[in-house]
């Protein structure tokens, strides 16, 4: 059996150019959304370019097109969905719907992986508001998803490197500070954090495996469950030097959010169930999962110490 042809939708995105570049990377036929409403926005008229000239293939298309959504799937088996998710970025979750109906009148793809890439989203009914409303809308894709009969594999990522990592797991920090550091409540609840690229590269390997068709595929790298002391503690080993630590109780925390802005809100909940509730690491995975690092142990992935290297 051949690889299977790949589209990406939302492939200039800060997940999606990394799933194009793995996709390539991994020798699949790579297609990627070329959204008319990307107009002059030459960053990613570049990008897209430059995924063109190592070998993809550019698909005009939109969700304000229905039509053209339906040629664009019926081009490939496969479909990845890394459209954006982020409230203080962007969140156009539920303009999957759109496209789950096309995938199902298409009637080709053999497999759809949604925008999902953090937090189990089955497993957050009881998560802070407003962040709530991040996992309840991509459940509603789920639930279409699984109405319509596609098959899919959902792509369960924990903590992104970049955002969590790079700030020592302090929300509205992208970058690890060298005097002193929040610690949330007593800083020993375990997290999961995964680079940017690595979960492209687990993305892409399970796109062909039958082992994941219709199952959460968690990405668990053994090494990278970790508190955010012990985070802090490599941080400190590697610049040589030991941070000032302020306690931040959980009821502060929350306190804090209030005179902040929606986006911001649902950014801090996230933080606070993470960081304070374990939500990442509180269950096993069951019959309906399986574990990344354990399906494709020849994945070399980034531990947190490397990652962290960047930032001496
Ligand atoms: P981005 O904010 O980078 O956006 C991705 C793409 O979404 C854009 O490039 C664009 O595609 C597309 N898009 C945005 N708005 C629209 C719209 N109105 N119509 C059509 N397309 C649109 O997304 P991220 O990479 O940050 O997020 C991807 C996923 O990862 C989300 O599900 C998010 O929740 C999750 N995530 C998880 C994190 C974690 O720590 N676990 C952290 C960050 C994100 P185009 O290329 O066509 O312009």
């Amino acid at each position: 059996m051949g690889k299977s042809k790949v589209l990406i939708i939302g492939g200039t995105g800060y997940l999606g150019k990394r799933l194009v570049k793995a996709s390539l990377a991994h020798g699949h036929q790579t297609y990627i959304l070329h959204r008319p409403e990307v107009g002059v926005d030459i960053e990613k008229i570049e990008l897209l370019i430059s995924f063109k000239m190592q070998g993809a293939h550019l698909v005009h298309g939109s969700f304000s097109n229905y039509n053209s959504l339906v040629e664009a799937v019926k081009l490939v088996d496969v479909v990845i969905c890394a459209i954006s998710g982020v409230h203080i970025r962007s969140h156009s979750i539920l303009l999957q719907l759109k496209l789950v109906q096309a995938i199902k009148e298409a009637g080709n793809v053999k497999r759809f992986l949604p925008s999902e890439f953090g937090a189990d989203p089955a497993r957050m009914q009881n998560a802070t508001e407003p962040g709530k409303v991040t996992f309840d809308d991509k459940m509603v894709v789920r639930k279409a998803i699984e109405e319509a009969g596609i098959p899919f594999t959902y792509v369960s990522a924990n903590c992104f490197a970049g955002y969590f990592i790079g700030g020592l797991c302090q929300f509205g920090k992208i970058l690890p500070s060298r005097d002193s550091v929040v610690i949330h409540g007593n800083g020993n609840i375990k997290a999961i954090y995964v680079t940017e690229d690595d979960i492209a590269t687990y993305t892409i390997k399970t796109i062909d495996d039958p082992r994941t068709v219709n199952k959460t595929l968690y990405l668990r790298p053994p090494k990278n469950i970790l508190s955010q002391r012990q985070v802090v503690g490599i941080w400190e080993k590697l610049i040589g030097k030991e941070l000032q630590k302020v306690t931040l109780s959980k009821e502060d925390f929350l306190a804090s959010m209030k005179d902040l802005d929606y986006a911001q809100q649902v950014g801090l909940s996230h933080y606070h169930d993470v960081c304070y509730e374990g939500c990442l690491t509180n269950f096993e995975i069951g019959d309906e999962g399986d574990e990344a690092s354990q399906l494709y142990p020849e994945v070399n992935y980034t531990t947190v110490e490397d990652f962290l290297k960047r930032y001496v």
